[in-house]
């Protein structure tokens, strides 16, 4: 059975990038009869708000999106990820790496990618594990792998091109996304992946992961951006682009999915819907692949 999720990070509103990305990997789910879950990413130390997570489940909710399992929030998930980790050592894929921000920003010759996301060139690979005060990286294979994305085809990427050995846990005891993402979606049983295209980069380096720990490889979408009307990405406007900041301006919950579910190709004007609504018109075939630009009146 299908069981498709969206994973927002509780470190703000969510803005209509978010909200299309959930509303899509909804339909996608719900229109082959499948469940649909919640899960909360705040693994990343203080960035990460419950107030804010508690709000963004609100808008969610106020979009007639709602989890069908109760949510799981990944700052309590350490022992599953700890469990990973020493899975991941027995096979001998672990190793501590000593390298320092600054040693990292030297050794990056490859050109910046996305943000802050450079090849580790694995420096300390042959470093023995000795325990938990170290930072660890988990050893990848070299090569590259294809995958099959529903919306942009098939794809071939390395992930030793892209990111290197993944950092799985920092020295500061926090558990890296990489990990926390690839642990849940094998531990929650989730078959479809729909996410930004922000994150296709790192998708090669998750499924080596997969295969590492022995997890199933679900289904992946990449999204386009949802970018501002003159193109640019949204930066610090996104904030302004939440439920809550769009209903003050008189832009109602519906009028929100009616723009999201044309943007996804489900309708031919953005005429206020409701989710369901949408599932008859909606297909993987039918949602343009590149950014979507904000309405000017939106902003
Ligand atoms: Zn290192």
């Amino acid at each position: 059975m299908t069981l498709g999720r969206f994973a927002p990070s509780p470190t703000g509103v969510l803005h209509l990038g978010n909200l299309r990305t959930a509303l899509a990997s909804w339909l996608s789910a719900r229109v082959r009869g499948g469940r649909w879950i919640i899960r909360m990413e705040d693994v990343d130390g203080p960035r990460c708000r419950r107030d804010l997570g508690e709000g963004q489940l609100r808008d969610l909710a106020a979009l007639d999106l709602e989890s069908d399992n109760p949510i799981v929030w990944q700052s309590e998930r350490g022992a599953a990820y700890r469990e990973a980790l020493a899975a991941l050592h027995r096979a001998g894929h672990l190793y501590p790496c000593a390298c320092t921000r600054k040693d990292l920003q030297q050794l990056a010759s490859a050109p910046h990618l996305e943000d802050g996301l450079r090849p580790y060139p694995g420096r300390c690979r042959g470093q023995i594990w000795e325990g938990w005060e170290r930072a660890l990286r988990c050893r990848l294979p070299e090569g590259s792998l294809d995958w099959e994305d529903r919306l942009l085809g098939l794809q071939s990427d390395e992930p030793a091109r892209l990111t290197g050995d993944p950092l799985l846990f920092r020295r500061d005891g926090c558990f890296a996304y990489h990990l926390a993402v690839v642990v849940d979606d094998g531990a929650q049983g989730v078959t479809e992946v729909v996410r930004g295209a922000d994150l296709r980069p790192v998708t090669a380096t998750q499924i080596r992961l997969q295969e590492a720990l022995g997890l199933p490889r679900p289904d992946y979408a990449h999204l386009g951006l949802v970018v501002a009307p003159d193109g640019s990405r949204l930066g610090k406007r996104a904030g302004a682009l939440g439920l809550e900041a769009l209903a003050a301006r008189g832009i109602s919950s519906r009028e929100v999915l009616g723009w999201l579910g044309w943007s996804l190709g489900c309708q031919e004007r953005p005429e206020a819907c409701t989710p369901p609504e949408l599932l008859g018109s909606f297909a993987w075939n039918r949602v343009p692949m590149g950014e979507v630009r904000v309405p000017e009146a939106w902003v």
